[in-house]
């Protein structure tokens, strides 16, 4: 059978994207084949009543100007793209149990200075530890961040840079909580770092990379936190414009139903029958989807372990509000995270997320109103087994709930509501196409850093996996650095 594509990409995700684009940009043919009728998968948007609201992601590192590790910033320019980016003057605004309240500004000395104000004896292991941070960023900012499995690059950037690749790989197993330690003795300071990590990770520092944390605490102040003009819907869109001009294809409703590897490449089958072939696909779907919905049973015994490490993290009940501007007084911050008891900290609907993005980008919502999209986490179990009216029922009660909580910060939201939407696992599951609407791999006990995560090859040698379920991670740069990775890998066994 004649091959359709040199290489397809199954899902427009940023991950899928990026390596779509890397290929295309080193000219090899590429089909995108995406289910849903927009690219971006979490990274997406919808618009409802003149607003556009950001499916998940609003808190995007990976746009600076500088350095290896902006690798948004770097896949829109490889082929052709950029985006106007507007930076947040601060990342997040912490309201936690016990009136403990910092906001971490872009500038780090008035993030350490903020800090070590609430926690004076603690003040110097405060700069030791995320001191130490810098060191792992400077590491990673300092080599050209490419696939791990691809040995001829290996060695190039060993002997480009063997201070940092050996700085690297001594963090490769180390984990945020056993940095934390090393400086900081506070009870309180140390769950406070837990919740550092767990915005992210959605795990807290002692199931946390050091690495992802050195990038996500160092970069904060580096390349800054940058929201894009328009929403992140932008950065999708332009991957796919970039993706096109480079003569890759993308075709939109185009749901993946199998893939059936052989020894020359792999069968691609659709929903409404068709069948294509590529010498090599790339699943942006996550490996649960991939194992256990496309590629014929049984499980590799590979996949298997990697489960045995690691399982889905929950989902998020979502709330995407549409607002009366003045309930928000002058000066408020884009993202919030907001935590009464810290023993819910990992609880269902326990951490609440908040981000306003148009403070920073006005024309996302219609004059004189604002974006408020807050979300919690939420297993797919707490929603199964209901009747419609009951789910209905559940979804309102929930929403209330999230609303009546961040009256708190806001007296009033509650009353200056215009549009109200409310996405819950099932939603995400649906819509994202993703195992129980999870928000990605998280390890079931103390893991060895990075190392148990599975990078892009899969058993069968002309299939790989990019996204959030591979190294390293969650986040939109963190697929980034997937797609990176995968695009190169692909490129060099072809
Ligand atoms: C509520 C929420 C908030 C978040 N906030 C942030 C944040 O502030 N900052 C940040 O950096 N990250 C954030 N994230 C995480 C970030 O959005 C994700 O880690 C990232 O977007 C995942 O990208 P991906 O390419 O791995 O996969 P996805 O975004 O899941 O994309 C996969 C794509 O594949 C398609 N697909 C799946 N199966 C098939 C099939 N069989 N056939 C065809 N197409 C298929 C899907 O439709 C989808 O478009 C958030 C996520 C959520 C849910």
């Amino acid at each position: 059978m004649a091959m359709d594509a040199e290489a397809m990409v199954v899902g427009a995700g940023i991950g899928g994207l990026v390596a779509a684009t890397q290929l295309a940009a080193k000219g090899i043919s590429v089909l995108v084949l995406e289910k849903y009728l927009i690219p971006g998968g979490s990274a997406g948007f919808f618009e409802r009543d003149g607003y556009r609201f950001d499916v998940g992601a609003s808190m995007i590192f990976g746009f600076g100007q500088q350095g290896t590790t902006n690798l948004l910033t770097r896949a829109l320019a490889a082929v052709g793209e950029s985006l106007v980016t507007v930076p947040d003057p601060v990342q997040i605004a912490y309201h936690l149990p016990n009136g403990l309240a910092v906001r971490v500004h872009r500038d780090y000395e008035a993030f350490l200075q903020e800090l070590g104000d609430r926690f004076p004896h603690e003040r110097s292991g405060i700069r030791r530890f995320y001191d130490e941070c810098w060191q792992i960023f400077r590491c990673l900012n300092a080599i050209e961040l490419l696939s791990l499995q691809e040995y001829r690059y290996l060695f190039w950037v060993f002997f480009q840079n063997p201070v940092a690749c050996l700085g690297l790989a001594r963090y490769l197993p180390q984990n945020v909580g056993d940095l934390a330690r090393r400086y900081i003795r506070d009870p309180e300071l140390l769950q406070f770092i837990d919740m550092e990590c767990y915005c992210w990770s959605v795990v807290p520092a002692d199931r946390t990379p050091a690495i992802n944390g050195g990038m996500v605490f160092s970069d904060r102040h580096y390349g800054g936190i940058n929201y894009p003009k328009g929403g992140v819907g932008q950065i999708a869109l332009a991957l796919a414009r970039g993706l096109e001009r480079h003569g890759g294809r993308i075709r939109y409703g185009a749901r993946v139903t199998a893939l059936l590897p052989d020894r020359e490449g792999v069968t691609v089958r659709l929903a409404n029958g068709e069948s294509l072939r590529a010498k090599r696909v790339i699943s942006n779907a996550t490996r649960w989807d991939t194992f256990d919905r496309l590629v014929p049973l049984p499980l590799p015994p590979s996949e298997q372990q990697w489960r045995d490490r690691y399982q889905p993290s929950p989902s998020f009940l979502s709330v995407h509000l549409g607002v009366k501007a003045d309930v928000l007084p002058p000066g408020t911050d884009c993202h919030h995270i907001l935590l009464e008891d810290w023993a819910h900290l990992e609880a269902e609907q326990g951490t609440v997320f908040v981000s306003i993005p148009t403070l920073l980008d006005p024309e996302l919502a219609p004059p004189g109103r604002h974006i408020v999209h807050t979300f919690t986490p939420s297993w797919l179990a707490h929603w199964q087994h209901l009747s419609p009216s009951a789910y209905q029922e559940q979804k309102t009660a929930a929403a209330q709930a999230l609303i009546a909580r961040l009256e708190r910060l806001w007296p009033g939201l509650s009353q200056a509501i215009e549009v109200q939407e409310v996405g819950t696992p099932r939603t995400h599951r649906r819509f994202l196409g993703r195992m129980d609407g999870t928000y990605g791999p998280i390890p079931r006990d103390r893991p060895w850093g990075l190392v148990g995560m599975p990078l892009n090859r899969t058993p069968f040698p002309n299939l790989f996996c990019v996204g959030d379920s591979t190294f390293p991670g969650q986040g939109l740069n963190a697929v980034a650095f997937s797609g990176f990775a995968c695009g190169h890998l692909v490129a060099s066994t072809l």
